[in-house]
């Protein structure tokens, strides 16, 4: 019943489910979004041509007979609108000023001698010296960002150019964290002997936020399987994604699945072939998806990125998987024939690659290995042990605390 399937296809199957719906928000709120749709420019970016420099505008061609000296006939500064140039003078112009009609050439101020009303030209130039032509950055119907494109600032900042005030984006989910154990507490009460403080919740709802999501509501559940199955009832009415944490595998009181499959979840699968969260599940029930995620924190963990990380992209319109890396392996790790392995490690950068060395300790109850790593190395299911200076590969959880270390490194 919980026959596990392999790693790279309960990848693959997250990484499918399909987008939620669209929505049309305010430019500036759409950081880190996917568009839903195609931005093309609808006119010229920028529409006029603007002066590169500070200095004169000129008609190139009465610089032809340098050098000469040209007469000042007017001023353009950057928010002047439309001027006109007369023949045969020079009108000083500020940078992005709109070139005056009639001029097609900018003198930078340092290449001219200023004296009272005039300019001394002492080479001549040819017409677009320092100009920026109209739609040097975008022609009116050039793409500006494809359907899918994920927004980050600066691409905000050419829409914000083009007039884009809003965009159509894909929906974040909207999600409900379960969590089951009767021996669990709050994290801010004091544990009787026996208790545990639920850490996950803390730790998955801050890891949900980075990932992007529209909601998150977290409730304690009983392991009760009337319990287990109302509150999961109420998630799936209200939610995109509900996540369950415990109660995953096959426990006299280990409800949650049992209580899916009743309220008529289907489950893509049950159980996944990747040590430390082998009980992990994903399923549907007509538009809300279920992950189902084991309690021991260090398996949390690893089905909380492995998994949930690349289903809320997929919902979200995007692809987000964890950053995976080669690596020399600095230690050894056991395999096991048909089933992956997630050994949590840190990384540092020695001689130009990567070195994984494996946290000492790898049990799944560790609520520490999660915090001190910096990615799993993944160990392949063909049974094959990784030795001391093999290359792997590494799921990395945190660039920012590798590249801390690297930068530590090149700075000294
Ligand atoms: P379970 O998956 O419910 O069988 O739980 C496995 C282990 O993880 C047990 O030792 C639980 O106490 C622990 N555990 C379950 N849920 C949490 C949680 N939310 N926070 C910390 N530890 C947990
Ligand atoms: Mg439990």
């Amino acid at each position: 019943m919980n026959e596990a399937i392999d790693f790279a296809t309960a990848s693959a199957i997250v990484a499918a489910l399909p987008a939620l719906g669209v929505e049309r928000i305010d430019l500036r709120a759409a950081d880190g979004r996917a568009l839903a749709e195609r931005i093309v420019a609808s006119s010229d970016l920028v529409p006029f041509a603007r002066s590169a420099m500070d200095g004169f505008a000129v008609r190139a061609a009465d610089t032809r007979n340098a050098p000469v000296t040209l007469p000042v006939s007017g001023a353009v500064y950057a928010e002047a609108g439309r001027a006109v140039h007369a023949t045969g003078t020079a009108t000083a112009i500020a940078t992005g000023g709109a070139i005056p009609d009639g001029a097609d050439a900018v003198i930078p101020i340092e290449d001219t001698i200023v004296s009272k009303d005039a300019i001394a030209v002492a080479r001549a130039v040819v017409a677009g010296h320092h100009v920026f032509p109209p739609g040097e950055d975008a022609q009116a119907g050039d793409e500006l960002l494809p359907a899918g494109a994920v927004l980050d600032p600066a691409g905000l900042g050419l829409l914000a150019a083009a007039g884009v005030a809003s965009v159509c984006v894909y929906r974040l989910p909207r999600i409900v964290l379960l969590s089951t154990g009767n021996e669990l507490v709050a994290f801010d009460a004091v544990p009787a002997y026996g208790q545990i403080r639920d850490s996950n919740v803390v730790t998955i709802a801050a890891e949900l936020r980075r990932f992007g999501i529209a909601s998150l509501e977290v409730a304690s559940v009983a392991d009760d399987r009337a319990a287990v199955t109302a509150a999961l009832a109420r998630a799936l009415d209200s939610a995109d994604l509900v996540i369950t944490c415990g109660g995953a595998s096959v426990g006299e009181r280990d409800f949650v699945k049992a209580a899916c499959t009743g309220l008529g979840v289907e489950f893509a699968f049950r159980a996944v072939g990747l040590r430390p969260a082998r009980p992990t599940a994903i399923g549907r029930r007509g538009a809300a998806t279920v992950a189902v995620l084991p309690g021991n924190p260090a398996s949390a963990f690893v089905a909380l990125h492995e998994f949930v990380r690349p289903a809320i992209a997929a919902l979200a319109g995007r692809i987000d998987r964890m950053p995976r890396i080669p690596v020399q392996l600095d230690g050894t790790l056991h395999a096991r024939r048909g089933r992956a392995y997630a050994a949590y490690c840190r990384v540092r950068f020695r001689d130009g690659v990567y070195v994984a060395t494996p946290l000492a300790n790898q049990c799944s109850a560790l609520t520490r290995l999660a915090a001190e790593a910096d990615g799993f190395v993944i160990v392949p299911a063909d049974g094959r042990d990784l030795e001391h200076g093999d290359a792997a590969l590494v799921d990395i959880i945190r660039w920012d605390r590798v590249h801390q270390r690297i930068d530590a490194a090149v700075r000294t």
